[in-house]
C-alpha cells in the first residue's frame, strides 16, 4: 500500500471554513465494495473445512477459531461442582441482561454467567445511540426498507421486521427501567425524544443519551438485574464448553470460575448465548474499538455443538476512528459525528464520499483513498481527516473493526 501524504502536509492544505462538495467518482457501489471492503479481496474468505457449515465461506480469522480443537478435552471434570437451573444466560452485556430479565419475569430461575464483571461488554461502550422508528415522519415500514437496503438485501426479512417492530416497545421498556434519553427541548420531564439521522436512513431515528448511550443503558439494566431475585449473577465465570444431552441438544455449559480456578457444570433447561461479537479477534489485523470479551466465544461453542451459523463471511468495519496517536488507535469516532455534520477529507483536502452513506460504503471509500496514496499518514498509520462542519477539532480517522 502507498505510504500516503505526511500528516503535516495534509494539515497545511486544509482550509478551514471552505465548504466542500463531494468529489464526483464514477464508481458503482458494488465495484467499490468488491475492490476495497475487507469482506472481499484475496484474504476475505476461506471455505470452512469442518462442521455443519462445511464448505461455506468464512472470514479466515474466525475460521481458525471455529475449526480449532476444544481445550476442554484435556481437562478432568470428575468432581467438578454440578448446579441446576431453569435458564442459563451466558454473557453480561445488554443482550444477556435483557434475556435474563425477560426469563425471570416469566418465573424462571436464571443464572447469568459472564466472562468478566456484569456490564463489561461492548454494550457499555456504545456511544451514538439506538435506532427506533418513533417519529411522525417515520414508520417501522421505512425502518424495514432502510435496513434491508443498507444491508444490500442480504438481511433476513423476518428478522429485520421483528427488530423494527420491537424497536419502539424496547425504547419504552428502557425508559420504564429508568434510562435517560436526550430530548428536543432541554426540559427535565416532558419534551419529545431528540432524533438524529443515521447513515443510510430516510428519517431521523437515532435516539441517544449524550455520547454514552450504552453506558446509560447498561446502568439501568445492571440495576434491574441486581434487584431481580430470580437472577443469580456469576461474575468472572466464562463458559468454556456447552453440554449436550443424549439427543445432542444443548443441556447446559461448563463454566470456569476465574477466582477459584475451578470448573462448574451448569445443567439448564434452556441456554441463551449472549456473548457478543468477534471484534477483538482483530479481523484482518485491523484495530478495534471492541471490548476485550468480544472474541467470538458463543459462535465457537455453538458451532462445536452442531449449530448452523450464518453470515460468517461478512463483518462491519466501522468507518471512523482514531489512527493517531498510536496508543489510542482503534478508539471510535462515532457515527454521531458524521450525523452532526462532520465531513471526511483525504490528505489532499478532497471530500471523497458522502459521509452518511451506509458504513460499508464509507469504510470502503476510506480504504480506497489509502490504497491510492491519497490518505494522510502519521507515525506509519494511514487515515483521513474528519472535519466537523460546526466544531473546531480535527483528527485522522481509521477503521476500527466491528463497532
Ligand atoms: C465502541 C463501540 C460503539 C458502539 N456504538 C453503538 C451505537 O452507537 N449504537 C448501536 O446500536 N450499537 C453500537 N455498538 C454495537 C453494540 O454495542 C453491540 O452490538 C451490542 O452492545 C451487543 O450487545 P451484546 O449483549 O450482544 O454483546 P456485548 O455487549 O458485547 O456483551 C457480551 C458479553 O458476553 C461476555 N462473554 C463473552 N464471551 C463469554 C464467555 N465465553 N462466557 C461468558 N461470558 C462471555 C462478554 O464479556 C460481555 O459481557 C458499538 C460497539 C462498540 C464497540
Amino acid at each position: 500500500m502507498p505510504a500516503g501524504i505526511p500528516y503535516e502536509d495534509a494539515r497545511s492544505r486544509y482550509r478551514p471554513g471552505v465548504a466542500r462538495t463531494v468529489r464526483n467518482d464514477d464508481i458503482a457501489v458494488d465495484e467499490l465494495l468488491k475492490g476495497y471492503h475487507p469482506d472481499h479481496g484475496s484474504n476475505g474468505r476461506v471455505a470452512l473445512a469442518v462442521g455443519v457449515n462445511r464448505g461455506d465461506p468464512c472470514q479466515p480469522d474466525l475460521a481458525r477459531c471455529l475449526q480449532g480443537n476444544a481445550l476442554i478435552d484435556d481437562v478432568d471434570l470428575a468432581g467438578a461442582q454440578l448446579v441446576s437451573t431453569d435458564v442459563l444466560v451466558i454473557g453480561g452485556g445488554g443482550g444477556g441482561c435483557a434475556a435474563a430479565l425477560t426469563a425471570a419475569a416469566q418465573g424462571a430461575q436464571v443464572i447469568l454467567a459472564t466472562k468478566l464483571r456484569l456490564g463489561d461488554s461492548n454494550t457499555v461502550m456504545a456511544e451514538g445511540g439506538i435506532q427506533a422508528a418513533i417519529g411522525d415522519d417515520d414508520s417501522p415500514q421505512l425502518h424495514f426498507e432502510d435496513t434491508l437496503r443498507a444491508g444490500h438485501f442480504r438481511g433476513e426479512p423476518e428478522l429485520v421486521a421483528q427488530m423494527v417492530m420491537d424497536g419502539p416497545d424496547v425504547i419504552r421498556w428502557l425508559i420504564r427501567l429508568g434510562m435517560m434519553f436526550d430530548q428536543e427541548e432541554d426540559r427535565p420531564f416532558g419534551g419529545n425524544l431528540l432524533r438524529k439521522k443515521p447513515g443510510g436512513a430516510s428519517a431521523a431515528r437515532i435516539l441517544s443519551y449524550r455520547d454514552y448511550t450504552g453506558l446509560e443503558m447498561m446502568r439501568v439494566l445492571r440495576e434491574a438485574v441486581d434487584m431481580e431475585p430470580g437472577v443469580a449473577v456469576w461474575n468472572r465465570c466464562p463458559a468454556v464448553e456447552l453440554l449436550s444431552d443424549e439427543r445432542g441438544r444443548c443441556a447446559g455449559a461448563v463454566l470456569y470460575n476465574l477466582e477459584w480456578r475451578t470448573f462448574v457444570l451448569v445443567r439448564a433447561r434452556a441456554v441463551i448465548l449472549a456473548t457478543g461479537g468477534a471484534g477483538r479477534l482483530h479481523l484482518n489485523a485491523f484495530p478495534t474499538s471492541n471490548h476485550y470479551g468480544a472474541t467470538a466465544d458463543g459462535l465457537v461453542l455453538a458451532y462445536r455443538l452442531g449449530a448452523r451459523l450464518r453470515e460468517l463471511d461478512s463483518f462491519q468495519y466501522h468507518p471512523t476512528g482514531i489512527a493517531y496517536p498510536p496508543h489510542l488507535a482503534g478508539g471510535l469516532i462515532s457515527e454521531a459525528a458524521r450525523s452532526a455534520g462532520a465531513t471526511l477529507l483525504n490528505g489532499e483536502g478532497e471530500r471523497f464520499v458522502d459521509e452518511l452513506k451506509p458504513r460499508d460504503v464509507v469504510a470502503s471509500a476510506i480504504l480506497r483513498e489509502c490504497a491510492q496514496g491519497a490518505a494522510l499518514c502519521a507515525a506509519g498509520r494511514l487515515g483521513c481527516f474528519s472535519i466537523p462542519r460546526r466544531w473546531n477539532w480535527r483528527t485522522p480517522a481509521s477503521l476500527p473493526a466491528g463497532s
